[in-house]
């Protein structure tokens, strides 16, 4: 039985398999789930929706000021899975797609808008029995995480990965359209100023690009049971 709760910290590059492994964790140990990666994917469906995130670059100040009107919450469904919902709207599907994709790193980059999304994130972790996913949840949003966890995997490995979860869901894009958005968002990602994506000088690195989810379980149970008395 699970007593201690904790909050873990799972962060990494881009289609590292994060949120499986995540949401998977959490419901192991009947904590919450959180996809960090769903908010900054909302603030940049919202900013090309009202003309503030384009083609032509980000109108930082109309964006900005714009974000008063935006409400992000995430609804549980029967499944127990969690459905983003952008001012009331279902935009789980929305927020998933390559043009969002192309944008979201540059819009993640801008300082309020990351302070808009980590005050949100920090409200859903303060009861602890969290899992989180992201880039910057163990280094800015939850430095004191009991655990963290940083995910790697090798970068034709990821983007294998991702085509394949595109082509189930109908959409058709190249290998190469895959990656090259894996090489820019890795890129963004680790060089922007605020809190850039790194590994906590605390968090245990997990490289799958050989493992199966079932190995990474098993990975994750064991540093459980071994530095928590965690069981699951
Ligand atoms: O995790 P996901 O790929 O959905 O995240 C989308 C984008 O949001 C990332 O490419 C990254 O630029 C940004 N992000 C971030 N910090 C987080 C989570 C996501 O900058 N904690």
């Amino acid at each position: 039985m699970v007593t201690t709760k904790i909050t873990i910290a799972v962060d990494g590059y881009s289609s590292t398999g994060k949120s499986t492994f995540a949401r998977l964790a959490a419901s192991r140990l009947g904590y919450l789930y959180l996809d960090s990666g769903a908010l900054y994917r909302s603030v940049t469906l919202y900013g090309l929706g009202n003309g503030h995130v384009g083609e032509n670059g980000i109108d930082r100040e109309g964006l900005q000021k714009s974000l008063d009107g935006l409400k992000v919450s995430f609804r549980k469904t029967e499944d127990g899975s969690f459905r983003t919902m952008l001012n009331g709207q279902d935009v789980e599907e929305k927020i998933r797609t390559l043009e969002v994709s192309s944008h979201v790193s540059r819009v993640a980059e801008i300082p309020f808008v990351r302070r808009f999304v980590d005050s949100i994130l920090q409200e859903y972790g303060k009861g602890k029995g969290i899992v989180m996913d992201g880039r910057d949840i163990g280094t800015t949003v939850f430095p004191d995480a009991e655990l963290k966890i940083f995910m790697t995997a090798d970068r034709k490995v990821r983007a294998g990965r991702r085509m394949k979860e595109m082509e189930e869901a109908g959409k058709k894009v190249t290998f190469e359209e895959v990656l090259a958005n894996i090489d820019q968002r890795d890129y963004t990602d680790t060089h922007r100023k605020t809190s850039p994506l790194s590994m906590a000088a605390d968090a245990i690195e997990l490289d799958n690009s050989h493992m199966t989810l079932d190995q990474e379980l098993d990975w994750l149970k064991e540093i459980l049971l071994k530095r928590f008395g965690i069981c699951i």
